[in-house]
């Protein structure tokens, strides 16, 4: 069984598309793991949900569609995140919007539990450092945990005392072993916020080895397009630069 592992895909109709060809190319997959934030921010809601339900897959909330679905205030966001969210829940349907709505907030395949945030608080937590990350451990009931939500591809490692974070290399991708629990991030493909504007993605094998094992890839995609249909929803300008800067 082959998975593709994705979050953060926030509306972004031709990095999502990219994601999926470049998966198809690598030997494709079985079923997609989404883990949340499949809206906001760029102006493809609609088009997102439909190719995301199109695939087979297995699909969790994040704050963005929760924001969407008034699950939580808009408040909380920065203007231009409030905007997009106030601006996709005007565009979307009311059968777009339940789909959204009934998203679980944490759920498991195989040995992977999927949150969008943390185990600790799955919708806003964000999982950046060593505390965060125990606290995510000591939750988890499986070898290995799938987040999203900080938009930075990373590997938890629980080692001694505390867990080690470092971020996803495509050219080492981190290693499936016997008792090594990770907890790991593919990074957001719609979004990404380490510096490199390209999609980022995990792709899941099970049959490779004992445990499985993991690719890391990043993708480029037709960012002046994205931010074309940006600009031509009224939506800040500022969400179609930061695509450039991958931040
Ligand atoms: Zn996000």
């Amino acid at each position: 069984m082959r998975a593709l592992i994705v979050s953060d895909i926030h509306s972004n109709l031709e990095a999502f598309e990219a994601t999926l060809a470049d998966a198809a190319a690598q030997g494709g997959f079985d079923v997609v793991w989404f883990l949340g934030d499949l809206v906001g921010y760029n102006a493809d809601p609609g088009a997102c949900i439909a190719l995301l339900r199109s695939l087979p897959n297995v699909a969790i909330a994040g704050n963005h569609d929760h924001a969407v679905t008034g699950q939580l205030d808009p408040n909380l966001f920065n203007g231009a995140a409030r905007a997009a969210a106030l601006w996709t829940a005007e565009v979307l349907s009311a059968a777009e919007l339940t789909y959204l709505a009934e998203l679980p907030a944490v759920t498991q395949a195989s040995d992977f539990t999927m949150a969008h945030g943390s185990l600790r608080d799955p919708i806003m937590e964000y999982l950046l450092n060593p505390d965060a990350a125990i606290a995510t451990f000591t939750r988890l009931q499986t070898q290995f945990c799938l987040v999203g939500h900080s938009h930075y591809p990373l590997v938890w490692r629980e080692t001694g005392d505390r867990p080690k974070g470092d971020l996803l290399d495509e050219s080492n991708p981190p290693q499936l072993e016997p008792g090594q629990r990770l907890i790991l991030n593919p990074g957001s493909v719609g979004q990404p916020r380490d510096g490199d504007w390209r999609a980022s993605y995990l792709l899941y094998d099970s049959d490779a080895g004992p445990l499985g094992s993991l690719q890391y890839r990043r993708v480029e995609y037709d960012i002046a397009a994205t931010q074309a249909k940006i600009r031509a929803a009224g939506l800040p300008e500022s969400l179609a630069n930061r695509l450039s800067e991958g931040r």
